[in-house]
């Protein structure tokens, strides 16, 4: 591993910063100068960020220390840069989703979320990669090369939200906005040792976020603490004209309770399904030995039963193929992105344009989905993966009237080694069984550090609740990584020579 040196404010979490800015000890310059020279001193070797806004981020940066100068800042958060996954749009940047079909793509418009980030003052870092799309499990499916583990180069940093999770990890942001339509918030987050909230669907507005699967996506933070990722959720939730799908019932408060989160009397459902073959010893013994732990702070932990979980797998990659060949046919050459140089006609030209900017991954999630669309094959394939979403949706909803919250693995396994399963997309698809559930039933789950491999390789753990628990399941998040100081033990930069981090 090579030697750096961090500054020592990108060790910080957004709460730390915001105290920080507020007391008026730092600058946002500071902070995005700090965030700047840690992206300069390793995302040659991480990959994280596809494109460095480091022009405007300085000049947010600047105009934010003017606000606070003036006792004006627009929110806790302003001056506190994010980083943004590359497929939520920003007005006048690029964005690619890591695809050679958008790969100069520059968007006309901000997101939602992009929108309310502007406008509570956070100096937007850059864009960070992906899988093309958002199809994958390890971002070794980007089109631009895969992004590492800050832990340990040789591995996946997971995905496909992997360069959000990994830029946190990195200490090159102190947090990071992804994309989660099976997974791919919670399990890059857990594959690098850092905390990701995939809020209940309709929590957070979809305007802006390139579809993937429109019934599942959601966007979501990445963050060093749970407590960090709520004051993000705080500022991206609330309901907006612009998505149909936007609940006006999730605008909800995410920080009220934050600190006074407390374990008593909190029943915490472990699913038996979700603790037997194909689960790492490792991942079960530290997934066990938090519920113990949140037992000895209060709560009453409780085996439960979801019978359909090992089917959400199947019907999450029914259902989000079948949506994605759909949402994917805009791509035609002609309107958005790449265009194949030459052609003989109309037929050719979309042919041509989608063979040659399309990656292997996605063609095979848009076959896949053609397939179970098409006629003869609709009623064996998609119904009955709807079928299966509703039985999921009742099941899970039975469990949650007698738990307060379940608790599973966010993964299998720790962080494959780059190129493991790159060539065999069953095995990949695999490592998604504890995380699509949430998303097949719309609920709010979050993915936090639960302890460390012997290989030193982060474990994560992951809550699920009902749909308005969110407020409630950050708020005990936190108060179980202030119980253990997990978030103390898990620096990547501590263990690297020459980091003057400590
Ligand atoms: N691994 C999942 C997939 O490939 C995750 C996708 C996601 O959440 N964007 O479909």
């Amino acid at each position: 591993m090579k030697e750096y040196k961090l500054p020592a404010l990108c060790r910080m979490t957004v709460t730390q910063l915001s105290a920080m800015l507020e007391a008026k000890e730092i600058t946002s310059v500071e902070i995005v100068a700090a965030c700047l020279q840690a992206i300069e001193l390793r995302n040659d070797e991480i990959h994280a960020f596809l494109e460095v806004f480091a022009e405007d981020a300085l000049a947010s940066a600047a105009a934010s220390d003017e606000r606070r100068k003036e006792g004006k800042p627009l929110s806790s958060l302003d001056g506190v840069p994010i980083a943004i996954k590359d497929n939520i749009v920003i007005r006048g940047k690029i964005c690619s989703c890591a695809s050679k079909m958008l790969e100069s793509f520059t968007s006309p418009y901000d997101a939602t979320v992009i929108t309310k980030i502007k406008a509570a003052g956070m100096p937007i870092l850059g864009r960070v990669n992906m899988d093309e799309f958002a199809m994958g499990s390890t971002t070794e499916r980007s089109a631009f090369g895969a992004t590492k583990n800050p832990w340990n180069t040789a591995h996946v940093p997971g995905g496909s939200s992997g360069g959000s999770a990994a830029a946190v990890a990195a200490g090159m942001t102190p947090a990071a906005l992804g994309t989660d339509t099976g997974g791919s918030i919670r399990q890059p987050a857990s594959f690098c040792g850092v905390v990701g909230v995939k809020p209940a669907y309709g929590a957070v507005s979809r305007y802006g976020a390139v579809a993937f699967a429109s019934s599942l996506d959601q966007i979501g933070p990445i963050a060093k603490t749970v407590e960090d990722s709520a004051l993000i959720m705080q500022i991206i939730a609330g309901h907006d004209i612009h998505d149909a799908t936007s609940d006006q019932a999730l605008a909800q408060d995410y920080t009220a309770n934050i600190d006074q989160g407390s374990m008593k009397g909190i029943t915490i459902g472990m699913p038996k399904e979700c603790f037997g073959e194909g689960l790492s010893p490792e991942v079960d013994a530290a997934i066990k030995a938090a519920a113990n732990h949140m037992q000895t702070m209060g709560a009453v932990i409780k085996e439960v039963s979801i019978p359909d979980f090992p089917y959400a797998l199947s019907a999450y990659y029914v259902i989000s193929s079948a949506e994605a060949s759909s949402n994917l046919a805009r791509f035609d050459g002609i309107r958005y992105g790449y265009r194949a140089q030459a052609y003989e006609d109309l037929d050719e030209l979309y042919r041509k344009s989608r063979q040659e900017a399309f990656g292997m991954e996605v063609k095979r999630r848009i076959l896949l989905g053609t397939f179970a669309l098409s006629s003869g094959y609709q009623d064996q394939f998609y119904l009955k993966a709807q079928q299966v979403r509703e039985l999921l949706r009742y099941e899970i909803g039975e469990v949650l009237e007698e738990c307060d919250f379940i608790l599973t693995p966010v993964t299998p396994t720790t962080a494959y080694k780059l190129g493991e399963k790159s060539s065999d997309p069953m095995e990949m698809y695999l490592g998604d069984i504890y995380s699509v559930p949430a998303n097949i039933a719309g609920l709010p789950a979050i993915s936090m550090p639960c302890g460390m491999s012997a290989d030193g390789l982060p474990i994560g753990m992951s809550l699920m609740g009902a749909k308005d628990a969110l407020p409630r399941m950050l708020a005990i998040g936190a108060a179980y990584e202030r119980a253990q100081n997990v978030n103390e033990n898990l620096h990547p930069y501590d263990s690297v020579e020459g980091s003057d981090a400590k």
